[in-house]
């Protein structure tokens, strides 16, 4: 198997909520699709008449709730995730009939709700979330790109070739290979990801140093915000925030024993229910799941140093990038497993690298937390990533501080299963999932939107 090639930067990204394979692969999708309009003859552009946008599989069953046709719009007008303005974003379509004119050149084509297709039924699609965009000339399509968002704000074009990346120098596609790697180098867990992104980014040892610390900072700032906002979050559901409450319960339990954990809960929702709010989250890895390294990170702010969590961010993108290459980060492909499982794996493994502990018990928290999570379903109400999304993902952190209690309290060489056969467990199980229990809001817990 092809060795690694993620950059820390691609998995953590910044960019609005509430779905990164809803909201942020698809603006980069429309984005992309805008440039390369950009590049055509100018004849071809003079006789278009508009723009049509095709959304497919899990794009299409959620894709209202998860704000696709907004982030489509968004795209086409060239905006980026990182630096779109949440409030902004958030307006768009909202008023019927506006149309947003795409300037290209010369040319410009009015987009509207008109332009998007929710198209239903079953595709033959390599991936489910797929999106299809065209210029069309009455019904000629003039020219069409076809993209798929595979998890995570990652898209791939249909025909493209993968990116080239430099070569890792330490490459590694498992766990077991990742092990051999340190031990023959010599290498900690932290300089051997450090090396490879210096590698694949390009960028030096401080300027890798200074992102991860901007990452964490609007980590914490989404934590922020989220426990100071009130009212309902967006959509039929009429879901009440309860973080800023629950934070407070906290304050006042301070001296119970449980105090932390309720903490947690509090910082995780906070997180969770400003990706539901459309603002601007950290995928980790996905925006689904954007509340779990959050929520750990802000308890762990004053326990730990900079330096100490920057080394809890390598390892837990050292999971992630295990199970992104060998199974999936996308609830569209693995269920609820692939987003929060992946997310909780990563927080244990962040907990027991801040605690200073081996690979072997890094190792064993990250497996801990994904076989507790495996045939976790994907069934969010109404497509809106609110119930069960937000409580999960404190739910999520949670069985993550239980996963590094019982690896490190425990002799991580009695464990029977290795983090790659549970990730191995974990492509089967996503597999053999019915689709309706994959991102398409079509059975559990989705069914019961009408009782809200
Ligand atoms: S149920 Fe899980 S995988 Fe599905 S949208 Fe919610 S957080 Fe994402």
């Amino acid at each position: 198997m092809a060795a690694i090639t993620t950059s820390l930067f691609d998995l953590f990204k910044v960019g609005p909520g509430p779905s990164s394979s809803h909201t942020i692969g698809p603006m980069k999708a429309a984005r992309d699709f805008r440039l390369r309009l950009a590049e055509l003859d100018p004849e071809v552009l003079v006789v278009a008449d508009r723009l049509e946008i095709h959304l497919y599989g899990s794009l299409s069953a959620t894709g209202k709730g998860h704000g696709t046709d907004r982030a489509v719009v968004a795209g086409l007008l060239g905006w980026l995730p990182e630096t779109c303005e949440p409030e902004v974003f958030s307006m768009l379509l909202q008023e019927e009939n506006l149309a947003y004119p795409i300037v290209i050149g010369e040319k410009a084509l009015n987009v509207s709700a008109e332009s998007i297709h929710f198209e239903r039924g079953h595709h033959y699609f390599p991936f489910s979330n797929t999106l299809i965009l065209k210029l069309m000339h009455g019904t000629q399509t003039l020219f069409e790109q076809e993209y798929y968002s595979v998890g995570g704000g990652f898209i791939q074009r249909k025909g493209e070739e993968a990116a080239i990346h430099q070569d890792p120098p330490f490459p590694y596609d498992s766990m077991q290979t990742l092990k051999a790697q340190m031990q023959n180098h010599g290498l900690s867990l932290k300089e051997l990801i450090l090396r490879n992104e210096e590698a694949l980014s390009g960028l030096s040892r401080p300027e890798i140093e200074e992102r991860i610390d901007h990452i964490l900072q609007a980590m914490h700032k989404a934590v922020q915000r989220g426990l100071k906002a009130t009212g309902t979050l967006p959509g039929f559901i009429q879901l009440k925030r309860k973080a800023r409450e629950v934070h407070k319960n906290a304050k006042a339990l301070q001296k119970s024993p449980d105090s932390f954990l309720i903490f947690l809960n509090a910082y995780c929702l906070a997180a969770s229910e400003e990706n539901a709010a459309g603002s601007v989250v950290v995928t980790a890895p996905t925006s689904g799941a954007s509340g779990v390294i959050p929520g750990l990170t802000y308890l762990l702010r004053n326990q730990y140093s900079k330096k100490r969590l920057r080394e809890g961010m390598l390892a837990a993108a050292a999971i992630g990038f295990l199970v992104k290459h060998n199974a999936s980060i996308s609830g569209a492909e693995m269920g609820c497993m692939g987003e929060i499982g992946t997310a909780s794996a990563m927080g244990a493994a962040l907990l027991c690298a801040c605690a200073g502990h081996s690979i072997e018990v890094i190792e064993v928290a990250a497996e801990i937390a994904i076989e507790h999570h495996l045939g976790m379903t994907c069934d969010p109400i109404g497509g809106y990533v609110q119930i069960p999304c937000i409580e999960r993902n404190a739910m999520g952190a949670v069985k993550a501080y239980n996963a590094y209690l019982l690896a490190s309290s425990g002799n991580h060489a009695d464990q029977k299963i290795s983090l790659d056969k549970v990730i191995n467990v974990m492509r089967a199980t996503g597999r053999d999932m019915s689709k309706k229990y994959k991102e398409t809001s079509e059975a559990g817990l989705a069914l019961s939107a009408t009782e809200c």
